[in-house]
C-alpha cells in the first residue's frame, strides 16, 4: 500500500530532537525518503543509523550559518534530485530569565538559531524545491501569546510566523506551500530542560502548573506533532498555505 508521502523526498532540520526524530519515523512510514539534519553530530548519526533505511541520509549543519544552510540544501538535492517538503523545525529553547536580566549572549543566539535558521532554510532551500511542494516551519504557542520569563524564545516564535506569511505570499506563484506548526508544551527533552531552568528545585512542579493550564491535562507527546506536520507536508492539505496550526490540547483557549 502506499503512503502518503510515497516518493516525496524530505529536509527535516532539528532532526536529533524529540519532535524532528518522530516526524522522521512518521514520514517514512509513509514513504518519504529523508535528508536529516542537526548540529549534534554523533546523535545524528545515531538516529540516522537507527532507521536502517537506505532512504535516510544525514548531515550535519549548524542552520545558524548560512554556508552550512547552503551546503545542507545542495546536499539534499544531490542525493534526491529534488526536494519536496522542508520541516524547518531546528529551535533553541535559551534561559529562563525577566527581560531585564536576561543575558544579551543568550538573545543573540536564539534569534541566530530561531529566527536567522528559520530564514536561511527559507532562503537557501525553497528556490531548489519543486513546484507544489510544502514547507512547515515550527513555531510554539509562544508565537502566539506571551510566556513571563522567556522573551527572546517568545519574540523568535512571533517572528518566525512573520516569515512564513511572507515566504507563503512569495511562493504562492511556484504553488509551494508554506504554515507553521504550534506545538504546545511536549513531553521530551527541551521542556525537561526549560522546567529545570524555571525551577531546578522543583521541575515537577513546573510541568504541573503547565498541565493546569492545558485543559487535555497534559503535555503533547513528540507524535501528536508530527501528525500534524504530516497532514501540512502531504496532498491531504493541498489547498492550505499560509495558516498556523496550534497542537496544544487547548492551552490557547485558557
Ligand atoms: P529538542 O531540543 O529535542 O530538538 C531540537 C533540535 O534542534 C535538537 O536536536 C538540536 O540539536 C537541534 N538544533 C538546535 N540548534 C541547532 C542549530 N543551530 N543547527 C541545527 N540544529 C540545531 O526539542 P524539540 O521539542 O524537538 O524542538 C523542535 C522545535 O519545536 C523547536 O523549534 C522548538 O522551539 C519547538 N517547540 C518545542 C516545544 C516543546 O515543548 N518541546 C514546544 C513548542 C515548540
Amino acid at each position: 500500500m502506499n503512503g502518503k508521502l510515497q516518493g516525496k523526498r524530505a529536509v527535516i532540520t532539528g532532526a536529533a530532537g524529540g519532535i524532528g526524530k518522530a516526524t522522521a519515523a512518521l514520514f517514512l512510514k509513509e514513504g518519504a525518503k529523508l535528508m536529516l539534519v542537526d548540529v549534534k553530530a554523533e546523535e545524528l548519526k545515531k538516529i540516522a543509523s537507527d532507521f536502517h533505511s537506505e532512504d535516510v541520509e544525514f548531515f550535519v549543519a549548524d542552520v545558524s550559518k548560512k554556508e552550512e544552510v547552503k551546503k545542507y540544501a545542495e546536499a539534499a538535492l544531490k542525493a534526491f534530485g529534488g526536494i519536496d517538503i522542508f520541516f524547518n523545525n531546528a529551535g533553541i529553547e535559551g534561559v529562563a530569565s525577566p527581560f531585564y536580566d536576561y543575558p544579551d549572549d543568550m538573545f543573540d543566539k536564539i534569534l541566530d538559531v530561531n529566527v536567522k535558521g528559520v530564514w536561511y532554510g527559507c532562503k537557501y532551500v525553497i528556490p531548489k524545491m519543486s513546484e507544489k511542494a510544502s514547507v512547515i516551519i515550527t513555531s510554539s504557542v509562544a508565537g502566539l501569546k506571551g510566556f513571563a520569563g522567556l522573551g527572546p524564545y517568545v519574540l523568535s516564535k512571533h517572528a518566525v510566523i512573520g516569515i512564513m506569511r511572507v515566504v507563503a505570499l512569495e511562493s504562492a506563484e511556484r504553488k509551494i506551500r508554506v504554515n507553521s506548526v504550534h506545538p504546545g508544551p511536549v513531553n521530551n527533552r527541551m521542556m525537561r530542560s526549560l522546567e529545570e531552568k524555571i525551577s531546578p528545585e522543583n521541575p515537577d512542579a513546573v510541568q504541573k502548573g503547565f498541565e493546569g493550564q492545558i485543559p487535555f491535562h497534559r503535555y503533547a507527546e513528540n507524535e501528536d506533532i508530527a501528525r500534524q506536520v504530516l497532514y501540512l507536508a502531504s496532498d491531504d492539505s493541498a489547498y492550505i498555505t499560509g495558516t498556523t496550526n496550534v497542537v496544544d490540547g487547548g492551552m490557547l483557549l485558557t
